[in-house]
């Protein structure tokens, strides 16, 4: 018999008619023959008001005791629903995640599941019970009650598919489906029939909170299609599914983040080890870094800036101050005025000019970029926090999202009735890995690539445009993107291209350069990139770490670096690509 998840977040069940029509769902799905668990959010803003609660008692609650008054939430939601479904005149069961067996890491407030049991759901789903499983939260190895982080529920509702070889895993929420951007900011954001999980892992992790990101990551890793859709409607709603047409597109959707500082350390040592003596300690606290640029170094010393989420600043500066001083650098500008706005495309990695696309639609709207950063599929800008809902509104325009449903509607997924892999094949998959245990797919090597800098070129709206737009029509391939900030008034820009484009790039440089006032332009023909691909590595910290540890074990500098879920590229001197390589095979071959 297939068995179906369906989860309900915290609008779905925030009254007893969301829960009773919630439980008429899960009650039609069990008529039609399939076994139905359903994951439950608190209901309404519920989590929310526990926060409010414990910090009216302790601003600084520790975070197990935090766990155990936030899984109170879901407890709740789903002994209702159990009701609900009982009132219907059918049997349920609910299940705290305890009691399911979702063992997880010690790390409260953000734990990772390890391992989840089967049995019981399988017992009480084989007796013709709907089984209620409380979303967001596990057990550690003591039985302290652990919860996965806000908005975690969806990754309880992919786990408990992959491991139960579910059909499907349908996603309840107060939208349609996955739209462009988020539709409440946007309204003429397009809703997407089917989207990929490369596309979708990008999303959330830049800002898209309709789905938990770690939920995609399992998604991707044991292949469940993830259905989006509202539950105050039977519209089919958006298929997340291994490969979607709108991978062939530049940009397929957008994000933005408002909780986004932004750090800038100062003359800290261009030397092999800092960026570790850096972020090692941010890490340690399990804190996402992002947008991490390094401006080109002047008598050997480099600024350094990255974004981290605005309710974890303070707790970044504490732990990196003496990191920094003991470097003989300083904490430069930080600043919680800023928002991220995101471009996503897995198309990008094969256009010319999108990021020129990008930078003229913002420079038509006089908004000026703090810093950029970009991968093969994304490109982020930060901005004042004032002119991020502008840019989000003019990069939507230019690459015409709001019309995305049209160019697609023919193409809508097809469900399968039988999951792609086995329960067993995902125990075989895990390899006592823990489910979310980081997986890496490959790390490569392009020694065939020149870098050029356009160092303190005046900071103001239009300059990255105009550069761009200068190197895109003289038929230049630009790969990796990165303006850092100097000061106020000036910003570096790097880019890395083919070698074989490197004259001819230097040349329109040096012309693009003198026309925008650039002080000085920098370059390297010979540099490395390195590319280490899997799954999750911006929410394991501990990649970046990893990878700087051992490139600077190996005494390798690192001249730029880039970060997506799927992928982390760092560019070393050329000379270096091959130890460089060697060292990360050594340093991840375990994983
Ligand atoms: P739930 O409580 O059901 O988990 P969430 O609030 O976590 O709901 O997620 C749904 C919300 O996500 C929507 O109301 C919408 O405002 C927001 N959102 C952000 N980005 C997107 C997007 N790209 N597509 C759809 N919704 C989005
Ligand atoms: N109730 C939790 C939260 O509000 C988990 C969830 O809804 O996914 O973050
Ligand atoms: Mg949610």
């Amino acid at each position: 018999m297939s068995i179906i998840v369906q989860k309900f977040g915290g609008t779905s069940v925030a009254d007893s008619e969301k829960i009773l029509a919630a439980a008429r769902k899960a009650v039609r799905a069990h008529q039609q023959g399939h076994q139905v668990v359903m994951v439950v959010s608190a209901m309404g803003k519920n989590t929310d008001t526990l926060i409010e609660l414990a910090q009216e008692i302790n601003e600084h609650p520790p975070a197990r005791e935090m766990d155990m008054l936030l899984s109170t939430g879901e407890q709740v939601s789903v002994a209702l629903m159990a009701m609900a479904v009982n009132s219907l005149g059918y049997s349920a069961v609910s299940l705290t995640g305890a009691q399911i067996g979702i063992r997880t890491d010690s790390s409260h407030t953000k734990a990772r599941i390890r391992s989840i049991s089967t049995e019981r759901m399988r017992k009480l789903l084989d007796e013709g019970n709907i089984v209620i499983a409380a979303g967001f939260q596990g057990i550690d190895e003591d039985y302290n009650i652990t919860t996965l982080g806000r908005g975690g529920s969806d990754t309880t509702a992919v786990a408990l598919a992959a491991v139960l070889g579910a059909t499907a895993c349908e996603i309840y929420t107060d939208v349609d489906g996955v739209y462009t951007t988020d539709p409440r900011i946007l309204p003429e954001a397009c809703l997407v029939p089917t989207v990929s999980y490369d596309e979708m892992l990008e999303l959330a992790s830049l800002g898209a909170g309709v789905m938990h990101s770690r939920s995609i990551e399992f998604g991707k890793k044991f292949h469940v299609p993830i259905c989006v859709r509202s539950s105050f409607s039977d519209n089919p709603g958006s298929y997340i599914i291994e490969n979607s047409p709108t991978e062939l597109l530049p940009v397929s959707g957008m994000a933005m983040t408002k909780d986004e500082a932004l750090v800038t350390v100062m003359d800290v040592p261009d030397q092999p080890g800092t960026i570790l003596k850096i972020f090692e300690p941010i890490s340690d606290k399990k804190i996402t870094v992002d947008m991490i640029v390094q401006n080109v170094a002047a008598n050997g010393k480099a600024n350094i800036s990255f974004t981290v989420p605005r309710h974890e600043l303070a707790d970044v500066i504490s732990v990196i101050q003496s990191p920094i001083e003991m470097l003989g650098g300083r904490i430069g500008r930080t600043s919680e005025e800023v928002s991220k706005v995101s471009a996503v495309g897995v198309g990008m990695a094969n256009q010319k000019g999108v990021a020129r696309r990008m930078f003229q639609a913002l420079a038509e709207s006089n908004i000026n970029l703090q810093i950029i950063t970009t991968s093969e599929i994304k490109i982020s800008v930060l901005v004042d926090r004032p002119a991020a809902l502008d840019a989000l509104r003019k990069v939507h325009a230019e690459f015409e999202l709001e019309l995305i449903a049209e160019k697609f509607s023919s193409n809508h997924y097809q469900p399968v009735d039988k999951p792609k892999i086995s329960p067993i094949e995902v125990v075989q998959l895990l390899e006592g890995k823990g489910m979310e245990g980081l997986t890496i797919d490959d790390i490569t090597l392009d020694d065939n690539q020149s870098r050029i800098t356009f160092g303190k070129i005046p900071n103001r709206p239009g300059i990255a445009a105009a550069l761009f737009d200068g190197l895109s029509s003289a038929g230049v391939f630009i790969d990796m993107i990165v303006q850092s900030y100097f000061s106020e008034e000036s910003a570096d820009i790097s880019f890395s291209i083919p070698r074989d484009q490197f004259e001819a790039a230097l040349q329109v440089s040096q012309e693009l350069g003198h026309s925008l006032g650039c002080q000085a332009i920098e370059s390297k023909q010979k540099i490395a990139k390195l590319s280490v691909s899997g799954i999750g590595l911006r929410s394991h910290t501990a990649v970046g770490i990893e990878m700087f540890r051992a490139l600077a074990a190996a005494e390798i500098n690192v001249d730029m670096i880039n970060t997506s879920e799927v992928r982390v590229n760092v560019v070393v001197e050329a000379s270096q690509g091959k130890s460089a390589l060697e060292c990360l095979r050594e340093a991840f071959k375990n994983y």
